[in-house]
């Protein structure tokens, strides 16, 4: 099965320069099994995008089965701008839980009634089934999917498909049943531990799977004061997974507040949370345009393909670089984020440890920050370049600081770039890659030199 995540965002979208890694659209998943069935989970907004490259890809009409797990508008509102339902001859069917006083057809046409959309459901050229579920299993789209009512204010089912060796099961939007997870007498860890029944279903119904994706909005801090909105934390997410045998997790629904640094540090807490309990699960936070293939045991993340994240060109890859900063989440995404274009990563958090990292071995670029305690980033540029080994060493400065004798300071003390804070995933990769590429060119140093695999 290949999953591709087009919208991880949870109640609005939240486009801006703050949320270019994780991604800012609304809940939509795609998954493809190796024959060709086609599910799409949530059509949130990034379901714009995912229809698009349909329409681009598609020599015969299309068909797809739509999954709702609930028709809240975080996990609908894309449905109107998917294109592929404006074209006649594809074939979709539409499937959600039954629940409430009206059909899903009829929400489905709430939102595109004439006051709201220009277009009503009932025009839409493609050729469009509707059902309506409840807990059971079904086969759709080639797959075999299982479904399970969630702990939501909304009628909300979670899906778990089976399909080529490999179970995934997509569990959003949630909260836990129980304040409590552990029963005070019992060893935690096992689902026969949890206290309440409906913790416990939960936990059975994601067993064992490859990919567990779950809503994980809110940090423990913040759910404190929003319960009963209907969304889980990591650590309730790890922990009954973890009991639960699953191999992974990708955390999803972020909260629209969240930046990307924010949702970097949930997903170290996160890992942090699993080697507490000694569980060899793996997590993540799913990330807008990730992709990842499930073949049997095997998880692999598939070739990038990065909606936004990654500039048109293809960038160096196989470098040696350097990320040092006293900002431990900035830090960690920026390795994330480099070492995703296949570039070896270190990092340090002060300019002492960066210096004898140098001195070992001098990386093939230095992303620096400027603000540090103990040795501020100005006074290890001045130390590299006084020797001759790291002279021409190319230095990305980071800073926080607009002021101008600062940028010509840097400058003086032989700063390859310099860029400012706050700033985009994809500001901080293009200024490596020009950097990384600047320096390959003078001294007649090619590509290939970078490729060193
Ligand atoms: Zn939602
Ligand atoms: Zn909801």
């Amino acid at each position: 099965m290949k999953i591709r995540f087009w919208g991880t965002r949870g109640s609005v979208a939240t486009p801006g320069p703050g949320t270019t890694y994780f991604g800012g659209n609304t809940s939509c998943v795609e998954v493809t099994t190796e024959d060709g069935g086609h599910l799409i989970l949530d059509c949130g907004t990034g379901a714009r995008q995912l229809g698009n490259e349909l329409l681009t890809a598609a020599s015969k009409p299309i068909q797809g089965s739509i999954l709702l797990g609930h028709t809240h508008w975080d996990h609908i509102q894309g449905f109107p701008f998917f294109k592929p339902v404006f074209v006649p001859g594809n074939i979709f069917s539409v499937w959600a839980p039954q629940g409430g006083s009206r059909s899903l057809q009829e929400t489905l046409s709430g939102q595109m009634e004439f006051t709201y959309f220009p277009v009503e459901l009932g025009q839409l050229p493609a050729q469009i089934t509707y059902h309506e579920l409840a807990e059971g299993t079904y086969e759709i789209g080639g797959t075999r999917v299982t479904t399970q009512y969630l702990n939501h204010p909304a009628v909300t089912l979670g899906y778990r498909i089976e399909a080529d060796g490999a179970a995934i099961v997509y569990l959003t939007d949630h909260e836990p049943f129980s304040d409590k997870l552990w029963r005070g007498d019992a060893d935690p860890g096992h689902i026969d531990s949890m206290v309440h029944e409906g913790d416990r279903r939960h936990a059975r119904f994601m067993a064992g799977a490859d990919l567990v994706i779950h809503d994980a909005q809110y940090t423990p801090e913040e759910y404190e004061s929003r319960k009963t909105w209907g969304h889980s934390t990591y650590e309730y997410v790890v922990d009954v997974a973890a009991a639960a045998g699953v191999k992974r997790i990708a955390l999803t629904h972020h909260d629209p507040e969240h930046n990307d640094l924010l949702v970097a540090d949930i997903e170290q807490r996160a890992r942090a949370e699993a080697e507490k309990r000694r569980s060899p699960i793996e997590v993540f936070c799913a990330h807008e345009g990730g992709e990842y293939i499930i073949r049997g045991k095997q998880f692999r993340p598939a070739v990038a393909r990065e909606a936004g994240a990654a500039p048109a060109a293809p960038p160096l890859a196989g470098a040696r670089l350097l990320v040092v900063d006293d900002d431990l989440l900035l830090r960690r995404l920026a390795v994330k984020v480099l070492a995703k274009y296949g570039h070896t990563v270190s990092e340090a958090e002060n300019g002492r440890e960066a210096l004898r990292i140098i001195d070992r071995q001098p990386p093939d670029l230095v992303v620096l920050d400027l603000e540090m305690p103990e040795m501020p980033g100005l006074e290890v540029l001045r130390a590299l370049r006084s020797k001759a080994a790291t002279a021409h060493l190319p230095v990305l400065i980071l800073t926080a600081s607009g002021n101008e004798a600062v940028t010509s300071a840097s400058f003086e003390a032989g700063a390859t770039d310099y860029l400012m804070k706050p700033f985009s995933i994809p500001q901080l990769t293009a200024r490596v890659h020009a950097c990384l590429e600047r320096a390959a060119q003078p001294r007649g140093r090619t590509r290939a030199a970078y490729h060193r695999e």
